[in-house]
């Protein structure tokens, strides 16, 4: 399949011109953000050294209890030890001997979330910080290009240049949109034929997803908006999108959803336009064997 989507033919038409220069500064600011020195933090508990205790000789992961040592007193973590009878370090037979002094010492010790470097000033418990690395807000994002298997992950100005020069999507400035999908052979949607075009506006950007796909045993094509951004930010924003011809129309109004949300999740949620295949063709305005939708939209901030 062609980049963007392939099957999907477009023509677009943007308004109300954004700068460009506003995710350039976006990303300034992103690098000028000023970290918190882990440095008072690693004086005060002497984290270094403790933080490398807490690594396995074996395998440099972060331990976690039960911390397990060898009856010569050294450290190794629960995997480690299930992996191993021996010692690693000096290959004395293990035997059931937990650490607990080390456990009490990372139960007092806080640590710096890992993505510090990327802008989280959180300090957390020894025993929280997996936690919230999980949910930190500053962890990269994955890329948001649907239906393919892109292990690419990073921040979301990094994000932007990779779908622009390794997927090809179409970038457009402007609130609002005017989109064309033109697709020669409507009958086929069993294999989710899709595209993405992404849209820089208030010096964001969101990506419009539009998709053709079966939903239960009924055809129908789906248009929905996704931000390049965490949830909270997601919900300052309200789109909209209509569809229709001969003085019918489908609109739908709702609130674009995070691309910490799978592309596949939004769609199976229902959540944007969904037009039933019928419709479609009679907006299409043709003899049902080509399909011409013109999906137009806004974005506004709430
Ligand atoms: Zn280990
Ligand atoms: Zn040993
Ligand atoms: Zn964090
Ligand atoms: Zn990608």
């Amino acid at each position: 399949m062609a980049p963007g989507g392939g099957a999907f033919k477009e023509a677009i038409e943007s308004h109300s011109k954004y700068l460009n220069s506003e995710m350039s500064m976006m990303k300034a600011e992103i690098g000028n953000t000023p970290i918190r020195s882990s440095t008072s933090v690693a004086e005060k508990h002497g984290i270094n050294g403790v933080h490398e205790l807490l690594q396995c000789p074996s395998c440099a992961d972060s331990m976690y209890p039960p911390i397990h040592q060898c009856p010569n007193g050294h450290t190794l973590c629960a995997n480690c030890r299930r992996v191993h009878s021996c010692c690693p370090t000096c290959r004395f037979e293990l035997g059931n001997i937990r650490c607990l002094a080390l456990e009490k010492v990372a139960e007092s010790l806080e640590l710096p979330c890992r993505y510090q470097s990327l802008g989280c000033r959180g300090l957390f418990p020894y025993y929280n910080k997996l936690k919230h690395e999980k949910h930190c807000s500053f962890r990269p994002y994955t890329c948001p290009y649907a239906s393919s298997e892109c292990s690419v992950t990073g921040d979301i100005p990094f994000l932007v240049a990779h779908l622009k020069e390794d997927h090809s999507v179409d970038m457009h400035d402007g609130c609002t949109f005017n989109h064309r999908y033109v697709k020669s052979n409507p009958r086929e949607v069993e294999n989710a034929t899709w595209m993405l075009t992404v849209f820089n506006c208030f010096g964001r950007q969101f990506c419009l997803h539009f998709e053709a796909f079966l939903l239960g045993t009924a055809p129908v094509y789906m248009a929905f908006l996704r931000f390049m951004g965490e949830d909270r930010d997601a919900k300052k924003f309200c789109y909209t999108l209509e569809v229709g011809a001969f003085g019918r129309k489908l609109v739908w109004q709702g609130v674009p959803r995070s691309i910490r949300d799978s592309h596949r999740k939004v769609r199976d949620s229902q959540d944007g336009l969904v037009i039933p295949r019928s419709l479609a063709l009679y907006f299409s305005a043709g003899d049902g064997q080509e399909l011409k939708l013109r999906v137009t939209g806004r974005i506004w901030k709430v």
